[in-house]
């Protein structure tokens, strides 16, 4: 089935539509956390300084604070190079997702709508990651309309399971668990139970930790962990689905002990969120090469129990 469309075109229009959504995610995180501001009120953007309101051509991604040399244009106080480096990243993420998901297997790009949906619902857990790491790295908080009202989407989307266990050897790590159900109820069950089993530990090690560290908890106004992470964890279960959401969780702990460590022998007084580390784990377990699953599938086998292999 000959598509003309040449993937360089694709991952070029896939950076670029990126690069605005990292362009709206600047706008996102500096008006959420901020009741004053409503998304689309006022419209424009506005340097941050002089509140002036910014011109079309300053407001494109990237090249708009290039051109500028990183100055606004009426009050020349530096614009944070933080814009430009999300709307880059963001360029990047998409680029990747969709590589990964529809060109990837060869030169031409694939005409699978189940390719499609999962590249979509993998772009989409882009979109909504990005910001919600950057919001709790800035003010420790996790909004509920970046954690609870995504389920909207993502719950229907496990339907269309494939993303769930993408690039995993299903005989060896189904991560299905109801197989007596139509394939589309196993999914939504699936990601339910991923979900909430996340969320739940999760929860239960933060009750645990309120115990062992109660100096730390008080100071802390009752809680050693956000309830936060507990839906953002409920989240990534429904997005990854159970295998790999073992595999984004290490992934969190481990950086985040590393950095954590890092900082403390720099001796700076930094805290660190444990959201962007679980944010970082779960775009890892979606985007890394399919090579690197067998990692994951060599530790399912170590954790799994012979006898229950479906
Ligand atoms: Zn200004």
């Amino acid at each position: 089935m000959a598509r003309a469309i040449p993937p360089a075109f694709i991952l070029g229009m896939a950076a670029i539509m990126g690069s605005f959504v990292g362009s709206f995610t600047n706008v996102v995180v500096y008006r959420l956390p901020r009741n004053c501001l409503s998304i689309n009120n006022p419209k424009r953007s506005f340097c941050p300084s002089c509140k002036t309101q910014l011109a079309a051509k300053d407001n494109i991604p990237i090249l708009g604070w290039v051109a500028l040399l990183g100055k606004c244009r009426y009050c020349k106080k530096p614009i944070s190079a933080r814009y430009p480096l999300v709307e880059s990243l963001v360029a990047t993420l998409f680029a990747i997702v969709v590589w990964r998901g529809m060109v990837q297997d060869g030169p031409e790009v694939t005409a699978d709508w189940h390719a499609w949906l999962t590249t979509l619902t993998m772009l989409a857990s882009v979109g909504i990651l990005v910001p919600l790491a950057l919001i709790d790295f800035d003010l420790t908080i996790i909004p509920d309309e970046l954690s609870i009202y995504p389920l909207a989407f993502f719950v229907p989307m496990a339907a269309q399971v494939t993303h769930l266990r993408q690039d995993l050897d299903i005989s060896m790590a189904n991560p299905l668990l109801f197989s007596r159900l139509p394939e589309w109820a196993n999914g939504v069950c699936s990601a339910l139970v991923a979900g909430a089993a996340g969320a739940g530990t999760l929860w239960l090690i933060g009750k645990m930790g309120n115990v062992l560290f109660r100096e730390k908890a008080k100071a802390m106004g009752g809680e050693t962990m956000g309830f936060g992470d507990v839906k953002l964890l409920f989240l990534m279960g429904v997005m990854l689905g159970w295998p790999k959401l073992l595999m984004a969780f290490g992934i969190a702990v481990i950086l985040g002990a590393v950095i954590g460590l890092a900082l403390r022998l720099a001796a700076k007084n930094l805290y660190v969120p444990f959201g962007p580390f679980l944010v970082a784990g779960t775009l890892a377990a979606l985007l890394l090469p399919s090579e690197l699953m067998g990692v994951v599938e060599w530790y399912i086998r170590l954790i799994t129990p012979s006898g229950v292999k479906p």
